[in-house]
């Protein structure tokens, strides 16, 4: 079978890594590779897919909302976050999923438990931060999430979370911090670059980064108890493997190649 990841760029993405080594630790003969398609090509995706031969794609920036007027299904909660990042193709249709928000909650509820009605705090408005707005209320959480500026609120399919800006950020209880901002990708504190007082996170408020590399940001070292997007990029990326395949993927085998691999770069 043959699966590759598209977007446009494509040049940075970690999912032909990812994919190939679970293919290899699990001795299946499949191919994964990344491919350029650009905007004006996504109304065509089903003869592309068809004519490259690929059982299934991941679709990455900027095609993630525009490929869903092209599927013949889309499931329930990609519908709901209003983007898809996994596509399998199958009986001639294509079906689409968002393994974002399975991967992110899984990893999040592994680190922290599975305790219902907690207070989360978003920081950032963006397409991450809709895929864990998403799995947190889908989980049965309160979601608040602070963005720089009101506008970004309006590109959420629903209302169901508290949106405030920056400058209207008051000390309350969070349950959870997750940064869903670029802001520490460069060794940048989110909470200074936001302008937001970290005194409001207490003893017991845990904290997750969405980024994965660099390994430890500053807003990680503000928690108790924290950590990275590393698990929830191997979840999202195994999540698919088990959509096109139907098994389970060498979880293990996959993250010890991705810090191996960061390492080193
Ligand atoms: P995005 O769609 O570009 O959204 C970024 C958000 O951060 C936007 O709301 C943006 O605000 C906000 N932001 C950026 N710079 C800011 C600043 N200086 N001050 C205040 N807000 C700022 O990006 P994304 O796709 O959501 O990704 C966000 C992060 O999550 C990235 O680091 C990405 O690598 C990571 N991520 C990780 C995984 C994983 O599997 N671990 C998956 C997806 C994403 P505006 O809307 O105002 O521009």
């Amino acid at each position: 079978m043959n699966y590759a990841v598209i977007g446009y760029p494509i040049k940075h993405t970690m999912s032909p890594l990812i994919h190939q080594t679970n293919f290899d630790a699990l001795k299946n003969e499949s191919t994964y590779t990344a491919q350029e398609v650009l905007a004006e090509d996504i109304k065509d995706i089903k003869k592309w897919i068809m004519d490259s031969e690929l059982s299934g794609i991941n679709v990455t920036v900027p095609h993630k909302e525009t490929i869903m007027a092209h599927l013949d299904y889309i499931d329930p909660k990609a519908i709901k976050i209003g983007a898809v990042n996994t596509v399998h193709y199958k009986d001639g249709e294509l079906h689409g999923y968002n393994t974002d928000v399975t991967g992110y909650i899984a990893a999040f509820n592994a680190a922290f438990g599975e305790k219902k009605e907690r207070h989360i705090l978003i920081l950032g408005a963006g397409g991450a931060a809709k895929a864990v707005h998403r799995a947190h209320i889908d989980h049965g959480d309160i979601v608040t999430i602070v963005a720089r500026r009101l506008e970004s609120f309006a590109t959420f399919k629903s209302d169901d979370f508290t949106g405030i800006v920056t400058n209207d950020f008051t000390n309350r209880h969070y349950d959870a911090v997750i940064n869903a901002t670029p802001i520490g990708l460069n060794h940048e504190d989110v909470f200074e670059t936001m302008g937001i007082d970290p005194s409001f996170i207490d003893d017991d408020t845990v904290g997750m980064d969405l980024i994965y590399n660099p390994k430890t940001t500053p807003f990680m070292t503000y928690f108790k108890h924290s950590i990275n997007g590393l698990d929830m990029l191997v979840n999202q990326a195994m999540d698919a493997y088990k959509i096109w395949t139907g098994q389970t993927g060498d979880t293990k085998s996959v993250k010890d190649k991705l810090e191996k691999y960061m390492e080193e770069s």
